[in-house]
């Protein structure tokens, strides 16, 4: 599928947004091991050194979450089956007593892609207290999800009114041919 230009540039400009910090981190963390390394590190043990140098050349990766983040892609099809599983997840990663629990719903798709693979996806995770998203997805839905983005989309059928925004998730009647909220190109059909 060819996407309008719009989003194009806008997955474009989600993968410079994390590479260009990292470079940036990347040099200055290399001028300065270049510059004081052997004060900050001050060993007679070479391989020591090294795998100091080792360590700290992968903070700015650890900080900006590059490669990992990177790795998505845009993808559509039909889905096939719809998982909703609840967990128990914890609100406060410092400090987990019993008062931050709570139940998270996570949905996950089956979603199989014009050239017949079946993928594995994540669609969205939530409290579970509040319902949302419970029957936003059904078998046979079209969906679809643009790189980079932490939404997947079901894709207006014959009868609905509103589409929704691929990059924001917001509802939009489906006469607009761009999002009210962040002025993108719609996808209303594949
Ligand atoms: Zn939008």
């Amino acid at each position: 599928m060819t996407l309008p230009k719009d989003l194009q540039i806008h997955c474009r400009k989600r993968i410079l947004k994390r590479v260009i910090p990292c470079i940036i981190l990347i040099s200055v963390f290399a001028t300065i091991l270049a510059l004081w390394g052997s004060v900050i590190f001050n060993t007679d043990n070479k391989a020591f050194q090294t795998s100091c140098y080792v360590v700290v050349m992968f903070i700015p990766f650890v900080i900006t979450g590059v490669p990992h983040k990177l790795i998505d892609s845009t993808y559509y099809g039909t889905v096939k089956k719809v998982d909703i599983v609840t967990t128990t997840d914890n609100d406060s990663a410092v400090k987990p007593t019993r008062e931050h629990l709570y139940l998270k719903n996570t949905i996950c798709l089956s979603i199989e892609q014009p050239d017949g693979k079946l993928i594995y996806k994540k669609a969205y995770s939530g409290k579970a207290r509040l319902q949302q998203n419970i029957n936003a997805y059904n078998e046979g839905d079209l969906v679809f999800h643009l790189y980079g983005t932490n939404h997947v989309v079901v894709l207006p059928d014959a009868n609905d009114s509103f589409v929704h925004c691929s990059v924001c998730d917001s509802s939009n009647d489906i006469e607009n041919d761009q999002c009210r909220d962040c002025g993108h190109s719609l996808i209303k059909h594949i």
